[in-house]
């Protein structure tokens, strides 16, 4: 997730108008739908024999903030085997394999394959919202996927694993109220902090209890909780009226965000704390399950990749994507790209030019198999 900016230089519309011409170039039907001011999808389609299935790529445009790099993030320098600048894993490498292959079968294949440049991955995920959404809507269709696809592969960096559970996200910010008074007479206040301190302090033992209160995931692991931001008061000599505290959940496959959110305000209600309010922030993200509908392609993929990187495997990974997203939209997906989470958001972020490639000629097979979505393919 990326701090909150704004103004158009902070937002994809560079990327949105690059893509849109490189299509154009390639005499692609493309499509640009503005979700946001400023922020846009861009779709393009490759339209297939009459009833063959839909899979779509997609690939996020934004990145996070620069801040604090330690290398020049745009400038996009090329030193041993790696392309070095903000975006390079996450998830331009990704986009680019997506992009060469999906170029590639414009050409010479028979699937129908649409490439969806989405917006807004980072912070909100208003990009797929407004995509998923639009195939349950009269409004806002899509001209080049109108209607939900048979399958997606999502790109974000995974090693050249495929992904097939993740954890999702919930976040809450939580305030109490007290009374402020002048603070050489405390106690004609009610100090909000004091209130916090003691739902803070709860709140830590709840994130300590929570692998007993939640079954460990195989292979997402557990589930997790951490209080990241807290604001209160206004001045030393004023007790303070108003305290805020700002909590990340991390949910597991099986989980649910209303459930995850019941569990927690009743607990902190049953210890008998003082009043507060708990409202969501931000994008829920849901967690990723694998299924049935999910499992032939996955199959199919990962046979492709092992053909380039043997060791890989289908995993869990503790990020949230649009992967879920999609899943909720009755959409099969995975997770697959090159390059690793470690270097996604990092201080001197790159990519391996050897894994894209790679992924570029898994992801250009994959969309040239006939029938891939049906388990017979596999060993074509
Ligand atoms: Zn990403």
């Amino acid at each position: 997730m990326g701090a909150k900016r704004s103004g158009a230089e902070f937002l994809e519309a560079g990327v949105s108008k690059f893509l849109m011409n490189w299509f154009q170039e390639r005499d692609i039907a493309c499509e640009y739908q503005e979700v946001a001011p400023g922020r846009a999808n861009v779709l393009a389609r490759r339209q297939g024999a009459v009833g063959s299935p839909t899979i779509l790529l997609d690939a996020h445009q934004d990145t996070v903030p620069v801040d604090g790099m330690t290398i020049s993030p745009f400038d996009p320098v090329v030193a041993n085997g790696r392309v070095h600048g903000r975006g390079s894993c996450d998830v331009k490498g990704g986009m680019a394999a997506m992009l060469a292959a999906f170029s590639a079968i414009v050409r010479d294949s028979t699937a129908t394959v649409v490439m969806a440049c989405t917006c807004d991955e980072e912070l909100g995920q208003l990009g797929v919202r407004h995509l998923t959404s639009s195939w349950s809507s009269n409004e806002s269709k899509y001209q080049l996927l109108p209607s939900a696809p048979d399958f997606a592969i999502v790109a974000e960096p995974t090693d050249l694993n495929v992904v097939t559970s993740h954890k999702g996200t919930i976040r809450w910010a939580l305030t109490t109220r007290g009374v402020s008074a002048h603070s050489s007479s405390p106690q004609q206040g009610e100090n909000a902090i004091y209130h916090m301190a003691r739902i803070v302090r709860l709140l830590r033992q709840y994130s300590l209890e929570l692998s007993q209160r939640v079954a460990a995931h195989d292979p997402c692991g557990t589930a997790s909780l951490s209080v990241g931001v807290i604001h209160g008061g206004t001045s030393v000599n004023i007790v303070p009226d108003h305290c805020e505290i700002q909590i990340d959940r991390r949910l597991l496959p099986g989980e649910t965000p209303d459930d995850a959110e019941q569990d927690l305000q009743n607990w902190l209600r049953d210890q008998d704390v003082h009043p507060f309010t708990m409202i969501r922030i931000g994008c829920t993200g849901l967690p990723l399950s694998p299924t049935a509908a999910s499992a032939i392609p996955a199959t199919q993929l990962l046979t492709m990749i092992k053909r380039h990187q043997p060791k890989s495997k289908a995993i869990g990974v503790p990020f949230c994507t649009h992967a879920s997203t999609y899943a909720a939209a009755g959409v099969p997906a995975v997770v697959f790209g090159p390059g690793s989470i470690r270097n996604a958001h990092s201080a001197d972020e790159s990519i391996s030019i050897d894994e894209v490639r790679h992924a570029a000629a898994i992801l250009e097979q994959f969309l040239n198999t006939d029938n891939v979505l049906q388990p017979e393919s596999a060993s074509a």
